[in-house]
């Protein structure tokens, strides 16, 4: 049995004999994407687990272990992590955990030291807990994002991206009831080997396989009876996953709309941006910036390729970065970035411009970030675009759902009278 070992400071490291004992656990964020980062850590010699746990116990676990002051998102998140810990069949001594630390001057930031309070005080302080952020702090000695793993997981993003526009353009109309869903489980099928390379970078591969998924969607037979189109933006984590939405994509496909949720990647994109534009504007280490300034130039290389074909197949395909960005244009300044900062704001212009007036302004309560740069923008949109049909909700554990579900049905009905009177 691996022995634990701490640092300096006393925080319990991930040590190279864990990575051969240890299952890692990872909370479900986003769907379309957090299998194929499991896949990619995988086959890089991690033995990873994406959770499933939803229930009610979560939530109570979740309360239980942190404060009631602390973000939605976070005490989800311990709560998925202490509960599965709880009812997992691996050895409770013999798992970690992996979260993602932003690095930004939010709470998220904070969330690691959260959760090792709350396994302390679950009396679970022997589990390891992983932290993965871009600017390199809290190292561990079992753990390390080499290029070929930074390679896979930025494979990962681009095709869950490419499988949630796709999957939405096409599963609302299409003629055999599940096909959309079956072909999606041949491809996560195919993306699980291809992660099975060893070559440091896979350019051409990775770029091959998503013509190949954009191919496959486009073969799907489908009946486009219109429909409006109703977009998801807001905090990252209640906008994306299940859990912290109560099922958001489900309940609105079920009502007989087109969803249109935004690249996962563009948040990567905006953070690394945010960085470059803070040194730019407040001074640090110019080599960082121009290292950031590439990776971003880099990563929209590819995906221009990704948009170029879905265009070219007749699907309709995510704005470039740049242009994302220029759309807070007259809205918000480039350098709000707490929370979701100008991203958001600009995610629901694009929203209005690109045919989906209708859209749900996720948030958790209390994020007074996503209140300001979310809910704090709709005055300025309703009276720039008077066609947009926006609504805030709120996603609080102790919430009633159908307080949030009336006010999703409020906006549908209105999406329904517009969209028929040709208005949106
Ligand atoms: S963005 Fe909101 S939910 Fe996320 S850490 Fe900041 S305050 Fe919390």
């Amino acid at each position: 049995m691996a022995k634990l070992e701490y640092d300096e400071d006393g925080r319990l490291l991930f040590t190279e004999e864990m990575k051969e004992e240890y299952t890692i656990l990872a909370p479900q964020m986003a769907p379309y994407h957090f299998d194929y980062l499991i896949y990619a850590m995988r086959s890089e010699g991690y033995k990873a687990e994406l959770l499933t746990n939803d229930d009610y116990e979560l939530i109570h676990e979740g309360m239980k272990y942190s404060h009631n002051d602390i973000c939605v998102p976070a005490m989800l998140v311990i709560g998925q992590f202490i509960d599965a810990i709880k009812k997992t069949e691996h050895d409770v001594h013999k798992v970690a955990l992996v979260i993602a630390q932003t690095g930004g001057g939010c709470r998220a930031s904070n969330y690691i030291q959260i959760l090792r309070k709350a396994l302390k005080k679950a009396r679970l302080e022997f589990v390891p807990v992983i932290s993965v952020n871009p600017s390199g702090f809290e190292k561990n000695p079992g753990f390390e994002i080499t290029p070929r793993l930074f390679h896979k997981l930025h494979d990962a993003l681009l095709f869950g991206d490419t499988m949630m526009t796709l999957t939405h353009q096409i599963r609302p109309y299409e003629k055999e009831e599940g096909a959309t869903e079956r072909l999606k489980a041949e491809i996560d099928k195919e993306v699980e080997a291809y992660f099975q390379h060893r070559f440091p970078l896979t350019w051409g591969k990775s770029i091959r396989l998503c013509m190949s998924i954009i191919e496959r969607f486009k073969s799907i037979g489908v009946e486009k009876t219109p429909r409006p189109k109703v977009g998801i933006v807001g905090e990252i984590y209640v906008k994306y996953s299940p859990l912290g939405n109560n099922r958001l994509e489900q309940t609105l496909e079920k009502e007989g709309v087109e969803v249109v949720i935004p690249p996962l990647y563009d948040f990567f994109l905006y953070s690394f941006d945010s960085r470059a534009l803070d040194i730019k504007r407040y001074g640090g280490p110019r080599r960082e910036r121009w290292i950031l300034k590439f990776l971003v130039a880099y990563i929209e290389f590819w995906r221009e390729n990704i948009r170029k074909k879905i265009r070219k197949s007749g699907f309709e395909a995510p704005i470039s970065y740049k242009k994302l960005r220029s759309l807070s244009d007259g809205f918000i300044d480039v350098g709000t970035h707490i929370g979701e900062g100008w991203l958001l704001a600009a995610e629901m212009v694009d929203l209005i411009e690109h045919g989906a007036p209708n859209i749900v302004c996720t948030q958790p309560f209390g994020c007074l970030p996503n209140h300001i740069v979310g809910k704090g923008m709709l005055k300025k949109l309703k009276s720039h675009y008077p066609q947009s049909n926006i609504v805030p909700i709120d996603y609080d554990t102790s919430a009633s759902k159908i307080n949030q579900l009336n006010r999703i049905t409020l906006m549908i009905t209105n999406a329904f009278r517009n969209f028929e009177s040709g208005r949106g």
